[in-house]
């Protein structure tokens, strides 16, 4: 069984989700952690909890969801992945960080690619994974049945979308993605998105004002 933890770090109010089994292993996604305040309150937390890091698995590569990525590589020596078609966005990790005047000396480098269809193993336990394009080329949504949750990044939120303004961003593929891969998720499923409180797939098809 999985469970999820929420932390919210950065300017940005950022969503980092740990997801964790009984045997104390965990899944990093998305470290946003961004000072060494935010380094300590995060890993204090994993010590306090004894959990393992095996991974950090983003959604996407935009700046306020990779500043902690090197970080936890370097401490805890673990690899890092992401969908291969978001590597023009991390790339522009460093540009993104100066714009916004953050301390960002060096982009993590993925050293594994995640891809729909091939499932992510954390004991005996399963993430499906959704190639969830549109805020970004190669945003990804974790889907995980057994509790009842998918962590869409910045591809649904309450009451909104992603934007679609930004490099390698289009609306219409957002729409249909969310369509397609989301909304045809069970209605009780609860929405963990990259900023902002969780909301359900009905929540949404009901009363989000982008997919009426
Ligand atoms: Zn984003």
């Amino acid at each position: 069984m999985l469970n999820v933890t929420l932390f919210t770090y950065n300017a940005f109010d950022e969503n980092t989700y740990l997801v964790s089994n009984e045997h104390n292993q965990c899944w990093v996604i998305d470290p946003g952690m961004s000072n060494p305040a935010e380094n300590k309150h995060f890993t204090d937390y994993l010590s306090e909890k004894q959990l393992k890091p095996q991974a950090i698995i983003n959604t996407h590569a935009h700046i306020d969801h990779i500043l902690g990525v090197q970080y936890l590589m370097d401490k805890y020596n673990i690899p890092f992945g992401m969908h291969e078609a978001e590597t023009p966005v991390l790339k522009m990790g460093t540009s993104s960080a100066a714009m916004f005047g953050m301390h960002f000396p060096k982009t993590p480098q993925p050293t594994f690619y995640i891809k729909e269809g091939e499932p992510l193993k954390l004991g005996e336990d399963t993430l499906t994974v959704f190639h969830t394009p549109g805020h970004s080329p190669g945003s990804i949504s974790y889907y995980y049945p057994g509790g009842n949750w998918v962590v869409a990044g910045d591809v649904l939120f309450s009451g909104s979308i992603g934007r679609t303004d930004l490099p390698g961003g289009n609306f219409d593929t957002l729409i249909t993605a969310i369509r397609t891969k989301l909304f045809t998720l069970p209605s009780n499923t609860i929405v963990l998105s990259g900023h902002g409180e969780a909301t359900t797939i009905a929540e949404e098809k009901m009363h989000n004002p982008f997919l009426k």
